[in-house]
């Protein structure tokens, strides 16, 4: 959890009146808020337990003023957080005291929809389910569908890499970005990747996809659009027991399928979804499994024979297959709600994201299972299995005193437990600020230095979103010592962040 700090007023109005000067007068106002009941909105991100007021919340509505507003920024030495829909779960749109928020809200235009192409060309603004939606009347489709798809938008994709159900089959937004314009700190607009299928030199554009704000920020998208499949049927497999579902997962892919979507739900998440959405699952099992099968009506009737099989040969102990594409919706919507039917059961929830070897599923929700005991609180998995990413909802109560000090231990331990079966910390939610001491875990001092070197080339003042992602040498010191000594004030000659 962070402490709110504020900045002095006059710092505020200098840089909010720099900032007025340079845009055209008729807009200066509306594109620059500095009142606190104004930029009030902006205090947190989807990690709401860390809340910060920034000083100031900029709303460009061309790329132009973006870099006037990084010009001025750049100028005074003032931070930036960039901030698309703030669905973020990871706090990587926290804002900083001093700082500015870079909102990409009015930046929602789609350029053109090319379908001979199959790409469409759009602002980072945009909505992700948007996309779709305007490529649905040439029958294509944005296949990285984060379930938080209806609000999250394309620049904010981007900078986390975001995946969703569908990207066992199709990739993660990686995969399915081919350019984007950037607004760099230097006031400058470069081009990553290119409208063809590979760019010539380095390929910098997967090192910026993923890149959480750090880098620049994101003006424009190229994303390829695919053919949205004449048919899809969703399966859904119970079992006795998870140990025996993560090895389901496992034998799918071993037996050299790949399943439109392969997700898991524990016992809890399942009699937390089922009152809420009454999706017809199986609450007497201890984990289903919904796997997908898309393509044309042969190749999916093969598809769902298959999985079949292997579910039933995996011990599988029911299985039922959606017969119309209204079954599927309603399959597919408890996973959906998972997250907010949480609120239903418990008054907050704290949602970590890491990533495993399949075959470490059972060996790690085992290990969630022991952990419940050690903190004392519950938690509900719901996850991308296929891709082996993790999302343990850690269930618990902010006003009870330690709870929520106990989840972020819980958290926390969850994800060195993926690091140790050969995992990482995250998945699709990057790291933020959230996990930025798990960094310390996975990497050592000469890879995190590699990293800053990377931000430096990109960000020489190093003020796009600073303090995210990447921990200082003085943050990795001060985070072992409080684990190696149970919690005792830590370095106290090295200055605190
Ligand atoms: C209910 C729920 C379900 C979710 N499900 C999924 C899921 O299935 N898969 C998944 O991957 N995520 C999921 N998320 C997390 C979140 O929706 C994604 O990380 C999403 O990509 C964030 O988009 P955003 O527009 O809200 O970005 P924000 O939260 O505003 O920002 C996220 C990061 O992107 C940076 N950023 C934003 N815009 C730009 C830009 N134009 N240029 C440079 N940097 C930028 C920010 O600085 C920040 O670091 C879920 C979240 C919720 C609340």
């Amino acid at each position: 959890m962070t402490t709110p700090i504020s900045v002095p007023a006059e710092r505020r109005r200098q840089v909010a009146g720099a900032l007025r000067a340079r845009l055209p007068a008729h807009v200066a106002n509306s594109v620059v808020l500095s009142d606190p009941e104004d930029t009030r909105p902006y205090e947190c991100d989807g990690l709401a337990a860390y809340r910060q007021l920034p000083m100031i919340v900029t709303l460009p509505t061309s790329e132009e003023q973006v870099l006037e507003i990084l010009e001025v920024c750049r100028e005074l030495k003032v931070p930036i957080v960039p901030r698309g829909a703030g669905t973020g779960l990871s706090g990587g749109a926290l804002p900083i005291a001093d700082g500015v928020v870079l909102s990409t809200a009015r930046l929602n235009r789609i350029v053109k929809v090319d379908a001979y192409a199959r790409t469409a060309v759009v602002q980072p603004g945009v909505r992700n389910l948007a996309i779709s939606e305007a490529a649905a009347q040439f029958g294509l489709y944005y296949a990285p569908d984060p379930s938080s798809q209806i609000a999250c938008t394309i620049g904010g994709n981007v900078a986390e890499n975001s995946g969703g159900v569908h990207c066992l089959k199709y990739g993660l937004t990686v995969h399915n970005v081919l350019r984007v314009r950037v607004a760099t700190i230097e006031g400058e607009i470069i081009e990553l990747g290119s409208e063809a299928l590979d760019a010539p030199g380095l390929d910098l554009l997967a090192v910026f996809i993923g890149s959480e704000g750090m880098l620049g920020v994101v003006t424009e998208v190229t994303v390829k659009l695919v053919p949205k499949p004449a048919v899809a049927q969703v399966i859904m497999a119970s079992f006795g027991d998870v140990i025996t579902a993560g090895n389901a997962v496992a034998s799918i892919i071993a037996a050299g399928i790949i399943p439109a979507g392969l997700e898991m739900m524990d016992r809890t998440s399942v009699r937390m979804v089922e009152p809420f959405v009454h999706a017809g699952y199986d609450v007497d099992a201890a984990a289903i499994l919904l796997c997908e099968a898309d393509g044309t009506a042969l190749e999916v009737a093969e598809e769902i024979a298959r999985m079949t099989a292997v579910f039933e040969g995996a011990g599988a102990t029911a299985i039922a297959v959606s017969q119309s594409e209204a079954e599927r919706m309603r399959f597919w919507s408890g996973r959906k709600n998972a997250f907010p039917a949480a609120g239903r059961i418990s008054p907050d929830y704290y949602c970590m994201d890491g990533t495993i070897p399949r075959k470490q599923l059972a060996r790690v929700l085992q290990g969630i299972e022991q952990m419940e005991q050690t903190f004392g609180l519950r938690c509900s998995n719901v996850f991308h299995a296929g891709d082996g990413n993790m999302h343990p909802l850690i269930l618990f109560d902010m006003n009870q005193p330690g709870e929520f000090e106990r989840a972020e231990a819980f958290g926390a331990a969850i994800l060195a437990l993926c690091v140790e079966v050969g995992g990482t910390i995250t998945g699709e939610h990057g790291v933020g600020m959230e996990k930025i001491d798990s960094m310390c875990v996975q990497f050592g001092r000469k890879e995190l230095d590699a990293f800053f070197e990377v931000k430096r080339a990109f960000d020489v003042p190093m003020l796009l979103n600073p303090d995210k992602a990447i921990p200082t040498p003085h943050r990795c010191a001060e985070f072992g010592k409080l684990h190696v000594h149970g919690g005792a004030l830590p370095f106290p000659e090295l200055p605190r962040f």
